[in-house]
C-alpha cells in the first residue's frame, strides 16, 4: 500500500497518482529548484556583501570571493587612483572594484550551479 501524501488515501504500490485527490505518488512532491540549493551551498558567495565589504576596506570584497590576488590589486588602485586624482579618483576606482566584485560573486555563483 502507498498513502497519497497530500490526502493520506491508500493506494495501489502500481498506482502512479492519487485515486483520490490526483496527486503524483512516485515523483518528488518538493523538488528544489537549482537557485534554492546553490544559496544552500557554502561555497555561494552573496553578490552584495562583496560588494558591501569594499566599504570597510577596498578590494576586502576580493578576499570574500577567495580571489586574494584582485583584492591586492584593487586596494592599490584604489590607494593610487586617490593620491593622483583625490576624491574623484577614490570614488572613481572604489565604483570599478564594487561592480568588478560583484560581476565576479555573480560569475561564482552560476559557475556553483553548472
Ligand atoms: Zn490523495
Amino acid at each position: 500500500m502507498v498513502y497519497c501524501k497530500k490526502c493520506g488515501a491508500k493506494n495501489t504500490d502500481d498506482s502512479v497518482f492519487c485515486g483520490d485527490c490526483g496527486e503524483p505518488l512516485a515523483g518528488k512532491p518538493a523538488e528544489s529548484s537549482p537557485k534554492k540549493d546553490a544559496q544552500k551551498n557554502p561555497k555561494h558567495k552573496s553578490p552584495a556583501a562583496a560588494v558591501l565589504l569594499n566599504l570597510l576596506l577596498a578590494g576586502a570584497g576580493f578576499i570574500y570571493l577567495g580571489e586574494w590576488g584582485k583584492a591586492v590589486l584593487f586596494f592599490f588602485l584604489v590607494l593610487v587612483s586617490a593620491a593622483i586624482f583625490k576624491i574623484p579618483g577614490w570614488i572613481f576606482m572604489m565604483a570599478l572594484t564594487m561592480i568588478a566584485c560583484y560581476n565576479d560573486a555573480k560569475k561564482i555563483n552560476s559557475d556553483l550551479q553548472q
